[in-house]
């Protein structure tokens, strides 16, 4: 059974497992090295942690198609803000999502596949 860790707990193992494999791509990939550490943690649970760690930098690529509605951000799992503007009419308009924590935005960028992960100042 993989019970559910501390925070304290999945932080040290992510920052473990960046150690030892100097990047490592692919989310599930991650969370599979997790889990074989009996460390169980969902992809939510995960990208929020994950965000809140300053050492660790993300990248992530983005396809082409484009969000129409977001609830939360598709990268991070934060809370959105909206990106508002006026059409020609004057009316007010939403134009997209930005999130404040990773950056995302749904007006430039699509949705998120590949996400990469690694300690800043690492050398691979
Ligand atoms: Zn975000």
């Amino acid at each position: 059974m993989v019970r559910r860790p501390s925070d304290a707990e999945v932080i040290f193992n992510i920052l473990d497992l960046l150690r030892s494999n100097g990047e490592i791509v692919g989310e599930v990939r991650f969370l599979d090295l997790l889990k074989k550490r009996k460390i169980g943690a969902s992809p939510r649970r995960f990208r929020k942690i994950i965000y809140e760690i300053p050492e660790i930098e993300v990248s992530v690529k983005y396809s082409k198609r484009k969000f129409d509605y977001l609830d939360r951000c598709p990268v991070c799992s934060s809370k959105l803000a909206t990106i508002r503007g006026m059409t020609l009419e004057g009316k007010r308009k939403v134009l997209g999502y930005r999130c404040g924590v990773c950056g995302y935005n749904s007006t430039s960028h699509g949705k998120p596949y590949i996400y990469a992960f690694r300690l800043k100042n690492h050398d691979l």
